[in-house]
C-alpha cells in the first residue's frame, strides 16, 4: 500500500449545518467527462494541458439563441463573432447552423473567405481596416460598417477608383444606460454625428447605405439597455424612411450579451446572474415591432453575440504540479495551464474543478499556473479540495476569447481538440512544437 503523502495540517472553523447567505454547503462539483469521454482519456491522448470544444453544445447553445429569437421576431440574422473564437473548425459550425461571419480585421476577412462564406455574407468592422482590405470587402461585396468619417472618405475615394459600389452600414455609438459608453467606436447618436455620416452616404453616389449597426458593449447583465439601443437605430431608420424615401436593409445590435460566467467581484454566480436569451430577445423585438416601423418594412435583424455562445462549449484539461503551503500559511495548487491561455481569467472567477471524488477537507486556495510570473494566478481565492500532483482538473466556460487570445510564452501553447456529435475526437489546432518556431525565425549570420 502506498503511503499517504504528509501534509501539515490546518485548523479550520466548521459551521455544521449552518447555511451561509448562498444557503446550505453544496457538494464539490467534479467533471469527470466531457461529452461522455473521459477526461484521463482525452489528456492521456492529447497532453496537458489541453483545450476542448464540445460541438454537442455549440449547436444545443446556439439552437437556444435561434429559438428566442426567432420566435419573437420575424427576421433574424446572426453572424459568428471571429475575433470571440476562430478556430475554422468552430466557425464551420455556426456558418453550418446559418450563422454569417463577423469579422474585425483583414485577417478575419480572409479567414472567413477561406471558410467557404460567401463574400456577401461577411460582415466587417473595426476600426482597422486599411485600404487593401477595404478594397477586397468592396470587391466581395461585403457589408462594411463604417468605424469614422476618416474610413468614409476613403472608401468614397476607393469606390470611385475601383468603380465599384461598395454596401455600408455605420457603427453608431449611444447611451443605453451602460456607462462608460462605447464612445470610440463608431459615430454618436446623441451629438447629431451618427446622422451626418448617415447623410454624406446618402449623398455619396459610389456608397449604398444597407443598414444600421451599434455594439454598446460586452457582458451586459441588463437587458434594457438592448431596447433602447434598438429604439434608437429605430428612430434613425426611420428617419431615413422620412428624408429619402428609403428603407434600410437591416439593424444590427451587436453582441455583448452576458455568459455564465461569474464576473470578479460579483456578488452572485454568474450563472444566477446573466440574462437568459429570451430575455434579451424580449427587449429588442418588443423595441423594434413597438417602434414607429410598420411591419411591413420592418428590418432584418442583425445579431452578433459572441460569448454567450460559445463561453459555455469550451473546457481546458489541466494537471496539478505542486501544492504549497505560503508562508502566510495559506494553500495553494500549481497547475500546467498559465494566464497566458486564460486571457479571461483577468476578469472572471473560473470555475476550476477535479475530475475526480477527492477525500478530505475543502480549503480556501490559490491556484497558481507554471509561468514563472507573480501574474500567474488562474484563482485568487477558490474553496478547494486537497488535490495532488498529477490530479487532473478541469477549468469550464473558457470557449470565448481564450482561444483566439492565448499567447505563446516560454512553452508551446498547446493542442486544440473537438468532440463532435458522434463523439468523435478531432484535433484543430496542432500543440507547437521547436519546429513552429524554427519556421518563423531568422537568425542574422554575423
Ligand atoms: C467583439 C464583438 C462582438 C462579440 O461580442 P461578445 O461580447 O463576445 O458577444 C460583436 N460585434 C462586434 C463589433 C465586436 O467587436
Amino acid at each position: 500500500m502506498e503511503k499517504i503523502k504528509y501534509e501539515k495540517p490546518v485548523i479550520n472553523k466548521i459551521s455544521a449545518g449552518v447555511p451561509s447567505k448562498f444557503g446550505l454547503p453544496v457538494k464539490q462539483k467534479i467533471i469527470s467527462d466531457i461529452d461522455g469521454i473521459k477526461v484521463s482519456t482525452l489528456m492521456e491522448k492529447y497532453g496537458s494541458p489541453l483545450f476542448v470544444i464540445s460541438e454537442r453544445t455549440i449547436r444545443e447553445v446556439f439552437a437556444e439563441a435561434k429559438r428566442a429569437f426567432e420566435t419573437r421576431y420575424p427576421k433574424v440574422q446572426f453572424a459568428w463573432s471571429y475575433k470571440t473564437n476562430y478556430m475554422d473548425a468552430v466557425c464551420s459550425i455556426y456558418h453550418d447552423e446559418g450563422s454569417w461571419a463577423e469579422v474585425v480585421s483583414g485577417f478575419e476577412f480572409e479567414k472567413a473567405l477561406s471558410n467557404g462564406v460567401n463574400g456577401s455574407q461577411i460582415i466587417f468592422n473595426g476600426p482597422d481596416k486599411s485600404e487593401t482590405d477595404l478594397t477586397m470587402a468592396i470587391e466581395h461585396n461585403a457589408c462594411i460598417h463604417i468605424d469614422h468619417f476618416d474610413e468614409l472618405y476613403l472608401l468614397i475615394e476607393i469606390s470611385r477608383k475601383i468603380n465599384k459600389k461598395a454596401r455600408v452600414a455605420i457603427r453608431v455609438n449611444l447611451d443605453a444606460g451602460i456607462y462608460p459608453i462605447w464612445d470610440r467606436f463608431g459615430f454618436n447618436y446623441e451629438n447629431g454625428d451618427a446622422w451626418n455620416a448617415i447623410n454624406r452616404i446618402m449623398l455619396a453616389e459610389n456608397l449604398e447605405l444597407i443598414g444600421l449597426h451599434t455594439h454598446i458593449g460586452t457582458y451586459i447583465m441588463v437587458s434594457s439597455a438592448y431596447a433602447i439601443a434598438a429604439s434608437k437605430l429605430a428612430n434613425l431608420y426611420m428617419a431615413v424612411h422620412r428624408k429619402f424615401d428609403y428603407w434600410l436593409k437591416y439593424i444590427d445590435l451587436g453582441g455583448g450579451f452576458a455568459s455564465k460566467n461569474t464576473l470578479k467581484g460579483a456578488y452572485m454566480p454568474g450563472t444566477e446572474t446573466c440574462p437568459s436569451f429570451d430575455e434579451y430577445a424580449e427587449a429588442i423585438s418588443n423595441a423594434l415591432i413597438s417602434s414607429e416601423i410598420p411591419h411591413e418594412n420592418l428590418p432584418v435583424l442583425f445579431l452578433e453575440t459572441g460569448r454567450a455562445l460559445i463561453d459555455d462549449a469550451g473546457f481546458l484539461l489541466t494537471t496539478v504540479l505542486a501544492n504549497k503551503r505560503l508562508n502566510s500559511g495559506r494553500r495553494s495548487t500549481v497547475i500546467d495551464a498559465g494566464v497566458n491561455l486564460l486571457f479571461t481569467s483577468f476578469w472572471y472567477n473560473l470555475g476550476v474543478y477535479p475530475s475526480k471524488e477527492m477525500s478530505g477537507g475543502a480549503e480556501e486556495s490559490t491556484i497558481y499556473g507554471p509561468l514563472c510570473m507573480n501574474i500567474d494566478v488562474v484563482r485568487d481565492a477558490i474553496v478547494f479540495p486537497h488535490v495532488n500532483t498529477g490530479d487532473q482538473l478541469v477549468i469550464e466556460r473558457v470557449g470565448a476569447y481564450n482561444m483566439t487570445q492565448s499567447m505563446q510564452f516560454i512553452t508551446y501553447r498547446p493542442n486544440m481538440v473537438l468532440i463532435d456529435m458522434e463523439g468523435k475526437t478531432h484535433i484543430i489546432r496542432k500543440k507547437e512544437s521547436l519546429e513552429t518556431f524554427k519556421q518563423q525565425e531568422l537568425n542574422p549570420k554575423r
